[in-house]
């Protein structure tokens, strides 16, 4: 992994040029400045100007690594709708775990407050894995997320990683969709080993349902239509649950360089297919699909569960 951090000589430069490109923007409607920003990103990730992208138009206080969330979010300083592409040309994502949801996106009735994320679940030590090429803002240790790993993408969105047993990354790194950023854990507010994920814009979370699709691990979406109305999450009382705006391409997760080592389990008595699945946080699902001859469980079985 390169360091992202750039020489001063090129800032300074890069930074004429993104004067001069905001003084043009502020004098555009919001939604052509969406669409400059977008021509301006491709520009920027040209040459060796890479390391001025995109998100220096969403985000002016450039890559705090202690915000995690704005209070006040000015939403009204948005544009109504903004079109973001999740995967530009040749980019590619990963799931940052595979295995289920134990928690959705929401209202949580029980505790009264919202759930700005969804929890997967992991086992402690399995490795986390950045979901789209990006930067490292936030790695370090932050009240109930406990180890914390925050990246912000080109596009302007971000992802956020909490309860890690251990960071490996550092501030300002660059990393790949697929990198291993960290190790699943239990630390800060929480009752067991998985992971709380969240995808964000401007600092305001939405559903990362509506962009990862968890039951088959493909990208819903290659062009993200983020309305205004996906933001923010109150009581169910007359909240209705906003539409979804996505094209129909569903675009599978190409397979990981450091390709996945296979992992046998010798059954025992009492285990069945479901405790043996949540045990290696896997399905059932896939135990069968990588056990083709596999019928009944009995004590003393070598059954393959990676
Ligand atoms: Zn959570």
């Amino acid at each position: 992994m390169k360091s992202f951090r750039p020489a001063i000589h090129r800032i300074t430069r890069h930074l004429a040029a993104m004067a001069a490109s905001l003084l043009l923007l502020a004098a555009l409607p919001l939604s052509a400045q969406t669409d400059v920003a977008e021509r301006r990103s491709a520009e920027f990730y040209n040459g060796d100007g890479n390391e001025v992208a995109m998100w220096r138009l969403f985000y002016r206080d450039g890559l705090s690594g202690t915000l995690v969330r704005q209070r006040n979010l000015p939403l009204d300083s948005l544009p109504d709708e903004i079109n973001l592409r999740l995967l530009k040309d040749s980019a590619t994502f990963c799931f940052p775990i595979k295995n289920i949801i134990t928690s959705p996106y929401g209202w949580r009735e029980r505790w009264q407050r919202p759930h700005r994320g969804v929890d997967i679940l992991l086992r402690t030590g399995d490795p986390v894995r950045a979901c789209f090429d990006g930067v490292v803002r936030i790695a370090r240790p932050m009240g109930g997320y406990g180890n914390l790993v925050v990246l912000r993408h080109e596009n302007g969105l971000e992802t956020v990683y909490g309860h890690l047993s251990k960071i490996m990354v550092k501030p300002r790194q660059k990393v790949n969709a697929g990198d291993i950023i960290g190790l699943g854990g239990s630390t800060g507010r929480s009752t067991g080993p998985h992971l709380h994920f969240e995808v964000r814009f401007q600092y305001e979370p939405f559903d990362p349902e509506w962009i990862l699709d968890f039951s088959n691990y493909t990208l819903r979406t290659r062009r993200l239509h983020l309305d205004k109305t996906y933001f923010g999450i109150s009581r169910p009382k007359g909240n209705k649950h906003p539409i979804f705006k996505a094209d129909k391409s569903i675009i599978k997760e190409r397979p990981l360089r450091d390709k996945p080592r296979e992992i046998y389990y010798e059954t025992k008595r009492g285990d069945t297919l479901e405790r043996i699945a949540m045990m290696h946080s896997t399905s059932v699902e896939q135990i069968k699909e990588l056990n083709p001859k596999l019928r009944k469980i009995k004590p003393g079985l070598r059954i393959r569960v990676r």
